[in-house]
């Protein structure tokens, strides 16, 4: 066997690769392979943050493959169409490509293999790349996937993950083959002013100074707005500059408080993935309860506007609205506010929501970002639906001092300490800050979603 296409979609690294390792064990020449996908374009996928990581990140690859002798090739256009022309250009025998969840992918799968065997080539696909735990492969006796996250953690944590793969000393890439320009991040207009800097190496960077000196305090501090004693390894997840296996071995290694309470949120993020492909449809239908009853974005068109701009008048969710808008990333604390405020306190439809955070955030993700809205707004996994998050009493509890919420929302600068969280209580003073009134009593938005649900 002579040549063989690594398929790269969201697995943008050379660290822990199986398709690339398998791809090189097996042939003589390798070529590694982006198509921009005009579908995900077409689906509205693309959205500026995330196109501008992207660039990064095939930058990045490209950097690392010439390091080791090689280059990254770019196409553009319809994806199987693509993956054949380059197949048929170098006669190659077998393509590898990573597994995914969504309907997107599975689709992308069966067209391949469809259009590869017709022409007389193989497509390999790729467990435990873009997971630690492959979907489906723990399971209820009941069911094909679990629907709570307790049951199907304790499975979890009892799989055997394989070792990390070492990244390949040389990579040989046909001469004949042509590509496309990389794209680069300043070309991608509407980016946020503070989004992260994104591929493989920046990924392994901020892994490095994580396990160093963060992973220890993030038991106590995860929920800390101010202090942000998170990973903010998400995009890096999402894009696959990092392997989530190689993540929950490094972080076990470290072992401690911290390191458990991190493994278990990556076991989240394997908890989504398998309801996601067990359910594809749970991307936009309600996944258990079904509401019809939901405010849309034309009836609520003014709270809408309000969340979105980070005008509410209730400071932690306008803290955490700009903060996404400038950073195209949020908090998860923050995310759960946002989010509830939006589906029970405004009681507009999760999806409404969800396709915001999509627009902006550049980890967007679609089994981690409708899963997890579909749990804030009670039609999904959690068990307790019910729950309506009350801003000002969070706000107090994860951000006590106030500093969250004075560092994205400059209105409320001059107000010190926990008083900034309820600036309708400020008096006099309240009269000269350009701050907008609540859109809606805590206490009315309350019994309007009792309502809502005790009718459904
Ligand atoms: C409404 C809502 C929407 C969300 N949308 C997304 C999204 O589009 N993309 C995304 O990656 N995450 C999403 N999350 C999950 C979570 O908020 C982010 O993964 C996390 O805030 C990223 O920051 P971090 O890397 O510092 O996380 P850390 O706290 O350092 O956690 C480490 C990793 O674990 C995973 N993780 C953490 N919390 C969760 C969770 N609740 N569900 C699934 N995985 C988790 C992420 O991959 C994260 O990078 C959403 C959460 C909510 C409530």
């Amino acid at each position: 066997m002579n040549v063989s296409v690594v398929l790269f979609t969201c697995d943008l690294r050379l660290h822990d690769h199986p398709p690339l390792r398998a791809a090189l064990d097996g042939a003589r020449q390798v070529v590694p392979l982006f198509v921009r996908d005009r579908a995900v374009t077409a689906a509205g996928f693309d959205a500026p943050n995330r196109r501008a990581f992207l660039a990064d990140c095939l930058r990045d690859l490209d950097a690392g493959l010439r390091e080791r002798g090689g280059r990254l090739v770019v196409r553009s256009g319809d994806v199987v169409a693509e993956v054949c022309r380059v197949a048929a250009e170098t006669d190659a025998d077998e393509v590898h490509l990573a597994a995914d969840v969504s309907a997107f992918a599975h689709r992308r799968e069966r067209r391949l293999r469809r259009a590869l065997e017709a022409e007389g080539r193989r497509l390999h696909v790729h467990d435990t790349v873009t997971w630690a735990v492959t979907p489906g492969t723990v399971t209820p006796s009941s069911s094909d996937h679990f629907a709570v996250f307790t049951p199907y953690f304790r499975h979890w944590s009892r799989q055997r993950l394989r070792d990390p793969l070492a990244p390949p000393r040389a990579v040989r890439v046909p001469d004949a083959v042509g590509s496309g320009r990389l794209p680069t991040r300043e070309e991608v207009p509407e980016r946020s002013p503070g989004l992260a800097a994104g591929g493989e190496r920046e990924g392994r960077r901020r892994l490095a100074a994580w396990l160093r000196s963060g992973l220890a305090g993030y038991a106590d501090g995860q929920d800390d707005l101010a202090g942000d004693a998170t990973s903010r390894l998400s995009p890096h997840l999402h894009f696959g500059t990092l392997s989530p296996v190689e993540l929950v071995h490094r972080a076990r290694r470290a072992g401690g408080p911290g390191a458990e309470a991190f493994v278990r949120q990556l076991a989240w993020r394997d908890f989504h993935r398998q309801v996601l492909a067990a359910r594809p449809e749970a991307a936009s239908a309600d996944y258990r309860t079904k509401h019809d009853r939901w405010r849309s974005e034309d009836t609520a068109h003014a709270d809408v506007e309000a969340w979105r701009a980070g005008r509410t008048g209730y400071p932690v969710i306008d803290a955490a609205m700009r903060q996404l808008r400038h950073e195209g990333w949020m908090h998860n604390r923050a995310r759960l506010l946002t989010a509830s405020f939006l589906a029970k306190t405004l009681y507009v439809d999760w999806r409404v929501g969800a396709r915001h955070f999509l627009d902006l955030l550049v980890d967007g993700d679609l089994a981690n970002n409708q899963m997890n809205w579909q749990w804030v707004a009670g039609t999904g996994t959690d068990s307790r639906p019910n729950r309506v998050l009350n801003p000002v009493v969070q706000g107090r509890r994860y951000d006590p001092d106030g500093t969250y919420v004075r560092r994205w929302v400059p209105e409320l600068r001059g107000v010190p300490g926990p008083a900034v969280h309820e600036p309708w209580k400020l008096g006099r003073e309240r009269a000269v800050l350009d701050y907008p009134e609540p859109v809606v009593g805590l206490a009315d938005g309350l019994a309007r979603f009792r309502e809502a649900r005790a009718r459904a």
